[in-house]
């Protein structure tokens, strides 16, 4: 039947292109492609030669129309985004979901996504984890967003890039403490892949002292509220000791 293949692409290291992926992008009609430039040399790496279609967040509306009508007509089709998984902070629900809509078969072709790889190296309780995506770019919302987050106890998972990760690190500081356990995940898959762990106020203090450490992609996944004994222990010791002052 008539697909719309949702397909995982690289988010650095080439040879993640499964080679199921490689042979459903090799078989569609067309790839609908964010950026059809970068996904072009994608394809062209694998010697692969299938037309590329332009579907960002702005003409994703009205596109999805024409698609679904390939789609119903009979063609197969994949779409993929700059990198990773399609609409993980990136455009295509609305493709997808106008494909289900028109009862059109949707199947996943899963693969890398810089929140999962990040997550499963950090080493943080990872069982239950909410994904909060990119932070708002004002500074305003952005506090306001991690200020609202302060006392989420799931493992946190965020996306940053480049120019703001050090603002990042110094808000997200100020709503969860300085003490709470944290991991950046910058350039997964890369020549300078690099993990750092520790504290948020740790992160900070290494991010501003390296600039190398500021260029790249990055992942912060940041310890739950609560789910830290020993943040909880030292909080219960600081109260017993204020409350002691008080005592006779
Ligand atoms: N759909 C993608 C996915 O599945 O990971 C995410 C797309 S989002 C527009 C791009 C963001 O993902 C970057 O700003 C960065 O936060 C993160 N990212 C992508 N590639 C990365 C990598 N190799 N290392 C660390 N973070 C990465």
């Amino acid at each position: 039947a008539p697909t719309l293949y949702v397909v995982a692409t690289p988010i650095g290291n080439l040879g993640d292109l499964s080679p199921r992926a490689q042979q459903v992008l090799r078989e569609v009609a067309a790839v609908c492609a964010e950026d059809t430039r970068r996904s072009g040399q994608l394809l062209a790496h694998f010697g692969i030669g299938t037309p590329l279609l332009a579907l960002h967040e702005h003409n994703e509306q009205q596109l999805a129309e024409r698609l679904v009508a390939r789609l119903l007509g009979g063609e197969s089709l994949a779409l993929v985004s700059d990198a990773g998984t399609p609409l993980v902070s990136d455009p295509g629900y609305r493709l997808v979901r106008a494909a289900r809509e028109a009862g059109v078969r949707v199947s996943p072709v899963p693969g890398p996504c810089a929140a999962i790889a990040a997550l499963s190296v950090a080493g943080l309780p990872s069982d239950r984890f909410a994904f909060e995506g990119f932070l708002p770019a004002k500074a305003s919302a952005r506090r306001e967003r991690l200020a609202a987050l302060a006392g989420e106890p799931r493992t946190l998972v965020f996306y940053e890039s480049a120019h703001r990760i050090a603002e990042m690190l110094e808000d997200a500081c100020a709503a969860f403490g300085r003490d709470r356990p944290a991991v950046l995940a910058r350039e997964l898959t890369k020549l300078y892949e690099t993990v750092l762990d520790g504290t948020l106020g740790g992160l900070r203090e290494r991010v501003h002292a390296d600039a190398d450490q500021r260029r790249g992609e990055f992942v912060g996944v940041v310890q739950g509220a609560g789910d830290d004994a020993d943040a909880r222990l030292a909080e219960g010791r600081r109260l017993y000791a204020r409350l002691a002052e008080h005592l006779p």
